[in-house]
């Protein structure tokens, strides 16, 4: 049998990092970033008779997301310790929640890969504590623990095992940070670890019901990374079954550079952790009142910001499901567009140069480092015809490399579009000097060659001639 004979089957265990001012269970900072060991206190440092109070936020905001996913809420929900020992977690067991989470059976729309919609069931989303940070190697090969993220709040979302190739895996992972971020719940910053997956990869033959043995590969934090181990797992797997081998059902760990999966240990059980109902804490109880308010003040999700965008702006629908792909990408499209006023250019530029440089330096919109202030300056010198779009285009990548306002950027590079009539002139005359082959062409019918001498041209100017005036002043002179 080959590879194509059989099925990918996937299920994701998201963790998001709240984006609330304080911890879960103390007043202590969640900032990302501090001075290791300052952002704590007796209770998130584990002191003996230290005692938890839940942070009423982190509630609201895991319902929140619940609703956004289309999650049925627990009016009654507890929390549970997790019990297990490790040097980042100071009282050996995790609080979370075990068998009443907040959030159950919900669902996101994702597209399939033959770009059709298809619904990604959502198990439970439930609240947890981070735990602390091993800084390894820093002293003499030494570890070192840092305690600014231990208590920082959690929401874990699982994901029924629905998701079946890597491409689905990151549309859903994209679709579940994009709803996050619009209901401004998490940062989702996946290069602070703030948005971090779980991913269990199993495979089984085409027509099979029962699903394969899963293996986990924990705590991966780039779409990249994501679909690479899926693929070469998923591969690994197959292989593996057709040498009439067992899937050994275990936790791995992705090596990015050799791009291989290594096992770490075998898959721990539900029973192993010893969960218990935490007694330090009480239960959470919701009214109903309370989980309306929530849901009436949700605010404006992907899809219907999508609607608008094509209804209201006359956007087509994929470049309205780019542009709300991201909650800062389509932020960015907003301001900018309200700036200068000229929202399809300020699409266009996000869409084509901008996303192209985001793909080229891996790096997510959220990482975009000039303003929407920036942006919509430099759509206006274009309409001024201060800039042509070639001189744009070099002005965007100077605005990732060294962002400022685009004016000050051309002027310190000179880079003003020539429309003087007379400094054009010289140009054309010059260029049609240089090319008579080319004059030759037009002469004989070939209107082609004005392309070719306009494009002459812009190398003779280093881009910076006005390319309309050009292209008039070459018709002009060659009929002559
Ligand atoms: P645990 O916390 O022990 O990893 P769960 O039973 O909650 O446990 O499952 C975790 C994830 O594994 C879920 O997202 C689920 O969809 C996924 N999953 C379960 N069985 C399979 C399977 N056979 N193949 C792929 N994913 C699976
Ligand atoms: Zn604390
Ligand atoms: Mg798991």
């Amino acid at each position: 049998m080959s590879r194509e004979d059989y099925e990918i089957v996937i299920g994701l265990e998201v963790h998001a990092e709240l984006s609330t001012k304080t911890k879960i269970f103390c007043s202590c900072p969640t900032e990302f970033g501090a001075e290791p060991n300052t952002h704590t206190c007796p209770v998130c440092m584990a002191m003996p008779g230290a005692l938890p109070v839940l942070n009423e936020k982190v509630v609201e905001y895991a319902v929140k997301a619940g609703l956004a996913t289309n999650c049925e809420i627990a009016r009654n929900s507890k929390s549970d310790r997790k019990n297990y020992f490790y040097p980042d977690l100071p009282k050996s067991y995790q609080i979370s929640q075990f068998d009443m989470p907040l959030c159950e059976k919900g669902y996101v729309e994702i597209e399939d890969k033959n770009g059709e919609k298809k619904k990604i069931g959502i198990t439970r989303i439930h609240i947890e504590e981070d735990a602390g940070k091993l800084n390894h190697n820093e002293f003499s090969g030494g570890s070192l623990v840092d305690l600014n993220r231990a208590g920082v709040p959690l929401i874990e979302t699982v994901s029924e095992p629905d998701i079946r190739s890597s491409k689905e895996a990151e549309n859903y992972l994209r679709k579940l940070k994009s709803i996050f971020e619009y209901i401004e719940v998490s940062d989702c910053k996946m290069q602070e670890g703030s948005f971090r997956a779980d991913v269990n990869v199993s495979v089984r033959k085409k027509g099979t019901k029962e699903f394969g043995t899963r293996t986990e590969m924990k705590n991966m934090s780039s779409f990249r990374s994501i679909v690479r181990a899926i693929e070469y797992e998923a591969d690994r797997q197959i292989d593996v079954i057709e040498e009439g081998g067992k899937i050994e059902q275990e936790t791995l760990r992705w090596d990015d550079v050799s791009g291989k999966t290594f096992s770490m240990r075998d898959k721990e059980d539900a029973q192993d952790y010893r969960y218990f109902p935490d007694p330090d804490l009480v239960a959470i109880r919701l009214s109903d009142e309370y989980i309306e308010n929530i849901k009436n003040n949700l605010p404006e999700l992907p899809e219907s910001r999508k609607a608008r965008y094509m209804s209201e702006l006359g956007l087509s629908e994929k470049d309205s499901n780019l542009l709300t792909a991201s909650k800062h990408l389509s932020n960015m499209f907003e301001e900018a567009s309200a700036i200068c006023g000229n929202h399809k250019l300020v699409a266009n530029w996000l869409l084509s140069d901008i996303s192209r440089i985001l793909n080229e330096k891996e790096i997510e919109a959220d990482q975009i480092p000039f303003t929407a202030e920036q942006l919509a300056k430099m759509i206006t010198l274009i309409e001024k015809g201060t800039i042509s779009s070639a001189i744009a285009k070099k002005v965007v990548e100077e605005l990732f490399e060294n962002p400022k306002d685009p004016e000050e950027i051309i002027k310190e590079k000179g880079w003003i579009q020539i429309s003087d009539e007379g400094a054009i002139k010289e140009v054309v005359l010059k260029i049609i000097q240089a090319n008579p082959q080319s004059v030759a062409d037009f002469k004989a019918g070939k209107d082609k060659a004005v392309g070719f001498l306009v494009g002459q041209a812009m190398k003779e100017t280093k881009g910076k001639a006005n390319p309309q005036m050009l292209n008039k002043m070459f018709i002009e002179e060659l009929k002559k």
